[in-house]
C-alpha cells in the first residue's frame, strides 16, 4: 500500500514553474488519492466482512491505531490505550490472566506471538485474541498488533461435536464409549478405595417385535421415554448410559441399600408395570431382563465386567426374565462352550458338512413304500453324526438356518430327480422347514423358481411346517402356505398334537397331509382316551380329505392298532430307521420288486 503514496517531490520540484506540468502533476495525485480511497474502502468491506476487529501500538512513538467493530463483538469499545482495561472487564474468568498478558503486550514490549481464546461474561461469545511483535531493522521490538476475531460459532460446532462423541441424543444418555471411559475411572477409583462397583445391563425384551409393530418413528420415541425414565436415577453414584438400540447400562458405585442395582431394577420393574404412553396415545408395556456382574467379583477391568453383564443377559433371556441375574462362573462355561459350537457350526455351514439320512414312511393298508422324509445330521470330522434337535435351535437363533434350509432343498431335490431316473422312484420325499425360513421374504419365490428349472413332479415334494408355525395363521404364513400347495407341492402339518391342537382350525389350512406326533402313538396302545382321540382324529383327517401319517411307531400293536383307525401311512423304527443315502437306496428298490 505504501506505494499508492509514493508520489515523487523530487519531480514536483523539478517542474514547479511549469504551469502544465503542475496541473499534471495535481490530477496524478487526485488519481494517486482516488486509488487510495478505493483501496481504503475494499480493505474496510473485508474488515467488516471478517468480523474481526484490531489495533496496533508504536512503541516509540506511542501512536495508537484500532480498526473494527470493538463494542459490537466485545461490548467495549476500544480507541486508545487507556480503553484496554475495560476488555479484562467482560471477560471471563476463564484463562483472563492469559488474555490480559495478550493485551497488555500492546503496551510493554515483551511477548511474542500468542494467541488466546476468552469467552465474555454474557457466556454468548467466544472471542480468540492474538497478538504479534513487529521489530525495527536492528531487531528491536517496534510495534505491537493485537487481532481479536469472533469465533462463537465454531465453538458452537466443537461443543455439538463433543456432544455427538459422547450422548446419544436420542435419549440424552452418555453413550457407549462415554460409559465405558466412566466406568474405567470408577472400577480405578474402587480398587483405591476397596468398594464394589455394580454393573446392570437392562435389555428391552422382544423389542423387535414392539418395534415392527410401532414402526420406527414411535420405536425411536419409546426408546427416548424410556431412556429418559432411566436418566432420572444418574447421580454422584449411578451412572446411566445407552449400551445399544434397546440396551441400557447401570453402573452403581459403592452401592449402600438406597444406590444398590436391586433396589434401582425394583423401581424399573414397578415404573414398568405402567405403560408408556406415544405422542400417539399409543399405551405401551414394556419387560426388561436384567443381567448384573459385581467388581472385583467377576472382573477386574471395566470392560470385563461389562462383557460379563452382557454374557449374564444372554444367558438370562433363556431362563426366569424376572428376577435379576448375577454372573457367575459357571455362566462364562456355558456362555464358552455355546460360542464354540456357534463357531463350528459356522465352519460346518461354510464347509457344508451335513448329510441328509432317509426315514422310509409305508402306506398302513398295502404295505407299499410311500417315500421317505429327509432328516438332517451334521457329520463331524471324525464321522460321527451330531442330531438336528442340538444344532437347528442354534442355527435358528444365528439365522444359520437359511443356508442350511437351502442346502437341505436342493440336496432332497437333486435326490429325487437322481432316483426317478435311477430307479423309476415316484414316491414322496418331505423336507422339514423351520418358521425362520418361512417367515423371510423371498422363501415362497425363491424355492418356486428353484423348483421350476427342476425336473420334478411337485406333488412329489412334501413340505413339513410344525403346527406351531400353522398355527399363528398370520395371513402372511397362510398366502405363503397356500401358494407352494397350488404350485402343486404337499404340505405336512407336522407334530400335530404337541400344540393347542385343534381339529376346527384344520379346515381352513392349505395343508394336504397331517403327522401325528410320536408323543400319541407311544401311549396309543396303553391309555384308551389317546387310543379314541387319535381314532377320532384320524377319521376326521379323512373326511376332509387329507392324509394321515403316524409318526414314531415303534411297536407291532401300534401299527397293528393304527391299521385298524385306517390310518394312511407310518413312519417309525418299526418299519426303518432315519438311514444313509445307499441304504435306503436299498428300500426304494425293493419296493420296485
Ligand atoms: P421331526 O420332524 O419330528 O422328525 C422326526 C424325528 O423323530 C426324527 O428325529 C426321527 O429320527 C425321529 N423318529 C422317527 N421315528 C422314530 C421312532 O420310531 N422312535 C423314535 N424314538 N424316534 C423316531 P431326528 O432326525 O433326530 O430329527 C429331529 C428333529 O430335527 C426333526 O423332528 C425336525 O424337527 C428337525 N429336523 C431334522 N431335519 C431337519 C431339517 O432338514 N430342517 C429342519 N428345519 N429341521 C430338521
Ligand atoms: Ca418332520
Ligand atoms: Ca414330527
Amino acid at each position: 500500500m505504501q506505494d499508492n503514496f509514493s508520489v515523487d517531490k523530487e519531480t514536483i520540484t523539478v517542474n514547479v514553474s511549469d504551469n502544465a506540468s503542475l496541473v499534471y502533476q495535481f490530477d496524478l495525485l487526485k488519481e494517486e488519492n482516488r486509488k487510495l480511497a478505493a483501496d481504503r474502502h475494499i480493505f474496510d468491506k473485508f474488515l467488516d466482512v471478517s468480523g474481526n476487529a484490531y489495533y496496533c501500538y508504536n512503541l516509540e512513538s506511542g501512536v495508537f491505531h484500532c480498526v473494527g467493530d470493538f463494542a459490537g463483538m466485545i461490548g467495549v469499545d476500544v480507541k486508545c490505550v487507556e480503553d484496554i482495561p475495560a476488555i479484562r472487564d467482560v471477560i471471563r474468568d476463564i484463562d483472563a490472566d492469559d488474555v490480559m498478558d495478550i493485551i497488555s503486550i500492546s503496551t510493554g514490549d515483551g511477548g511474542n506471538v500468542v494467541s488466546k481464546e476468552f469467552c465474555l461474561k454474557s457466556g454468548r461469545k467466544w472471542i480468540e485474541v492474538s497478538a504479534f511483535l513487529i521489530s525495527d531493522d536492528e531487531g528491536f521490538p517496534a510495534e505491537k498488533y493485537v487481532c481479536f476475531r469472533n469465533i462463537t460459532r465454531l465453538h458452537i460446532q466443537k461443543d455439538e461435536l463433543t456432544y455427538l462423541a459422547y450422548y446419544d441424543n436420542q435419549t440424552g444418555l452418555i453413550n457407549r464409549n462415554y460409559f465405558i471411559e466412566q466406568l474405567n475411572d470408577n472400577v480405578e477409583k474402587a480398587k483405591q478405595e476397596h468398594v464394589p462397583l455394580h454393573v446392570a445391563l437392562v435389555d428391552i425384551d422382544s423389542f423387535k417385535r414392539i418395534n415392527d409393530s410401532l414402526g420406527l418413528v414411535y420405536g425411536d420415541e419409546l426408546i427416548m421415554l424410556f431412556g429418559q425414565y432411566l436418566s432420572g436415577f444418574n447421580n454422584d453414584r449411578v451412572n446411566v448410559g445407552r449400551f445399544g438400540t434397546d440396551v441400557f447400562v447401570i453402573s452403581v458405585y459403592d452401592p449402600g441399600i438406597e444406590t444398590s442395582v436391586e433396589s434401582i431394577v425394583r423401581e424399573i420393574r414397578n415404573r414398568l408395570k405402567k405403560p408408556f404412553v406415544l405422542s400417539n396415545k399409543d399405551e405401551i408395556y414394556l419387560s426388561v431382563t436384567v443381567g448384573v456382574a459385581v467388581f472385583p467379583d467377576s472382573a477386574h477391568t471395566g470392560l470385563g465386567v461389562l462383557q460379563n453383564a452382557e454374557i449374564c443377559v444372554y444367558a438370562a433371556k433363556d431362563g426366569e426374565r424376572d428376577k435379576i441375574h448375577y454372573f457367575d462362573t459357571n455362566m462364562m462355561k456355558k456362555f464358552l462352550e455355546g460360542f464354540e459350537v456357534e463357531k463350528r457350526l459356522q465352519d460346518a455351514i461354510m464347509m457344508q458338512n451335513f448329510v441328509l439320512f432317509y426315514q422310509p414312511q409305508y402306506n398302513a393298508a398295502t404295505g407299499k413304500l410311500r417315500g421317505c422324509e429327509a432328516l438332517i445330521r451334521w457329520k463331524e470330522h471324525d464321522g460321527s453324526y451330531i442330531s438336528p434337535m442340538k444344532f437347528i435351535p442354534l442355527a435358528e437363533k444365528s439365522g444359520g438356518i437359511i443356508p442350511i434350509g437351502q442346502w437341505v432343498i436342493r440336496t432332497a431335490v437333486a435326490k429325487l430327480e437322481e432316483w426317478r431316473q435311477k430307479y423309476n422312484f415316484n414316491g414322496v420325499m418331505s423336507i422339514n422347514i423351520s418358521a425362520i425360513q418361512l417367515k423371510k421374504d423371498n422363501f415362497v419365490d425363491d424355492l418356486l423358481k428353484f423348483l421350476r428349472s427342476a425336473d420334478i413332479d411337485p406333488e412329489n415334494l412334501e413340505i413339513e411346517i410344525t403346527e406351531s408355525v400353522l398355527i399363528e395363521r398370520t395371513s402372511e404364513i397362510i398366502e405363503k402356505v397356500s401358494r407352494m400347495r397350488q404350485f402343486g407341492l404337499k404340505i405336512a402339518l407336522d407334530d400335530f398334537g404337541t400344540g393347542f391342537s385343534s381339529l376346527s382350525y384344520l379346515r381352513s389350512l392349505p395343508i394336504s397331509t397331517l403327522k401325528i406326533d410320536k408323543s400319541f402313538i407311544d401311549t396309543v396302545i396303553s391309555d384308551d382316551t389317546t387310543g379314541i382321540i387319535t381314532e377320532s382324529v384320524v377319521n376326521m383327517v379323512r373326511r376332509l380329505g387329507l392324509e394321515t401319517i403316524a409318526e414314531g411307531v415303534e411297536e407291532e400293536d401300534q401299527m397293528d392298532f393304527l391299521k385298524k383307525i385306517s390310518c394312511d401311512n407310518i413312519q417309525g423304527y418299526l418299519l426303518g430307521k432315519p438311514m444313509e443315502e445307499r441304504d435306503f437306496e436299498k428300500c426304494v428298490l425293493e419296493a420296485a420288486v
